[in-house]
């Protein structure tokens, strides 16, 4: 797909008359359309792919945002909600013909209950001031972003985010309650529940995940988890990626589920270790960084086993962190590291995939032959533990077809997941950047089915239009429908 970047001139009739209809209740400074005030929302983290909204909306409480959309739905404007514009895949990209509705002014932690240990809040919260207002009582927020300084909890359900805890403590889905969102009638609809389980269909794991395209959501609930007595660091270093991918797979095969398992290749190392100083050693293929947590007992019992399989898999040089401080600079080197790619290259391109753990070191081997093939630098970091990675292609904006060649580099490790069984997000979502790939995940059927989903909360097509899910006519353009990627793109891996 090529970026689109700057699209048709924007309708200035339509834009004064949408621009009025909100200024009839939200005040001058809330509604903005002159180029130099949108600017700042043309783009997310994938910033390849640029759009100056034509109007942006930035509403303060729950009513204001039903006003917003019921003025949008008379005036069949489009809509696409933003949170703090992080999101990897273009989500929150925004159209030349809409309305971008921005949280950020909902940004209020409602309540904490320490006694049922959830936290209310709205959807412009960070991640990470969840987690803040928890500590006083003991608690935390245990799905972790590497971007949860700056992410909202709005944009995490809408994403479905994971992070380095998530293995053992469960991506957004399993830490949320309960939801209010506002559909594209303008009404107000909750789903969820504060019990432990709620009746009819699962409303709730529907929209988590479902990138702004059902509903804007105005309040969410989530769980609260008692924060862990204590917790270590295992550091392994391996000297070759496959080696790393192996002792991954053997680690959960020892039955062990670790707080956090995550996996850096020599390139991200080193870029790490010239921002961060995070202690990594730089002249090994990989790194390992394997967490434990829970009671002293139960920490140090896990910590010796898997010392003896990150051995048994054939580690170089095997590291405990010995103090707080020293886990915490493990973790930072990490959670730095997409800032610390960025460094070291003019662009790179993240992408997101997930496959079956035990089919990472093929996988690996095969990115190393693709960055050969496209002449493009990649840096491995990713959520190993959930099978889940994030390539980062090294690229130039300024090198002609550089960012052509990034985007077919970064398309083939997408069928590549899907060729070992796995799938073209895991965390990130699809937004603008995968949408083609979904044609050869997902059947037509399938794809139909998703269109009647998003036509029951929103028949008017309105939300978010054009992300994450594609016609089938795109479909048919992109020349890929009923193409089932595998043995023949593929064929030196074994069938799954
Ligand atoms: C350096 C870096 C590291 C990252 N690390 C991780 C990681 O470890 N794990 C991970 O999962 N992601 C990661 N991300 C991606 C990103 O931070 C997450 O997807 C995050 O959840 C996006 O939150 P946001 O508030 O920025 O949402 P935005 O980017 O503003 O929006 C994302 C999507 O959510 C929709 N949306 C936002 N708010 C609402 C709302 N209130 N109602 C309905 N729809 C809404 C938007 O329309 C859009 O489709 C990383 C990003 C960066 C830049």
């Amino acid at each position: 797909m090529t970026a689109p970047v700057e699209a048709a001139p924007v309708d200035l009739a339509r834009q004064h008359a949408v621009a009025n209809a909100l200024r009839a209740f939200l005040p001058p400074a809330s509604v903005l359309f002159a180029p130099e005030d949108v600017k700042p929302y043309e783009c997310d983290g994938l910033s390849a792919y640029r759009q100056l909204p034509m109007v942006v909306a930035l509403p303060a409480t729950e009513e204001e945002v039903q006003r917003v959309i019921r003025v949008c739905r008379d005036m069949r404007v489009p809509v696409v909600a933003r949170g703090a514009g992080t999101g990897l895949s273009g989500g929150a990209l925004p159209r030349g013909d809409g309305v971008l509705l921005s949280l950020a002014k909902l940004m209020r932690i409602l309540h904490i209950d320490p006694l049922a240990r959830t936290a209310r809040v709205q959807p412009g919260v960070r991640n990470l001031a969840v987690t803040e207002a928890a500590a006083p009582h003991g608690l935390y927020y245990a799905p972790d972003p590497s971007s949860q300084i700056a992410c909202t909890i709005g944009g995490n359900i809408a994403e479905n985010s994971g992070g380095v805890h998530c293995l053992k403590y469960g991506l957004t889905v399993h830490n949320v309650l309960k939801v209010r969102m506002v559909t594209m009638s303008g009404e107000i609809m909750e789903v969820g529940s504060l019990a432990p389980d709620a009746s009819g269909y699962d409303l709730l794991a529907l929209v988590t995940g479902s990138e702004g395209l059902l509903g804007v959501i105005t309040e969410i609930t989530v769980k609260l988890l008692p924060k862990p007595q204590c917790a270590q660091v295992v550091m392994a270093a391996f000297d070759s990626v496959e080696t790393a991918g192996a002792a991954v797979a053997n680690v959960i095969a020892a039955g062990i589920i670790p707080a956090g398992l995550e996996m850096m290749d020599q390139a991200a190392t080193l870029a790490v270790e010239q921002f961060v100083h995070a202690g990594y050693p730089t002249d090994v293929a990989g790194i390992l960084l394997c967490e434990s947590d829970g009671t002293e007992e139960e920490v140090a019992d896990e910590v010796r086993r898997v010392r003896d399989v990150m051995e048994a898999s054939g580690a170089t040089l095997i590291r405990v962190s010995a103090s707080e401080s020293e886990r915490l600079r493990f973790w930072a080197g990490r959670k730095a590291a997409f800032p610390a790619v960025g460094r070291v290259t003019p662009d790179y391109y993240c992408m997101d995939g997930t496959i079956p753990r035990k089919r990472l070191p093929e996988v690996l081997r095969r990115i190393a032959e693709l960055e050969r093939e496209y002449g493009l630098r990649c840096a491995n970091v990713f959520h190993a533990g959930d099978g889940n990675l994030h390539p980062l292609i090294m690229y130039d904006a300024n090198v002609a077809n550089e960012l052509d060649k990034a985007e077919s580099f970064g398309g083939e490790i997408l069928e590549l997941c899907i060729a070992v069984g796995g799938t073209i997000t895991g965390e990130h979502g699809v937004g603008v950047e995968k949408v083609n790939h979904m044609c050869i995940q997902f059947q037509p059927g399938e794809l139909e089915a998703f269109h009647r989903i998003k036509h029951a909360f929103d028949d008017l097509g309105l939300l978010n239009p054009g992300k994450a899910v594609p016609t089938l006519r795109r479909c048919a353009e992109f020349g890929r429908m009923h193409v089932h990627v595998g043995q023949d793109k593929f064929p030196e891996l074994p069938r799954f």
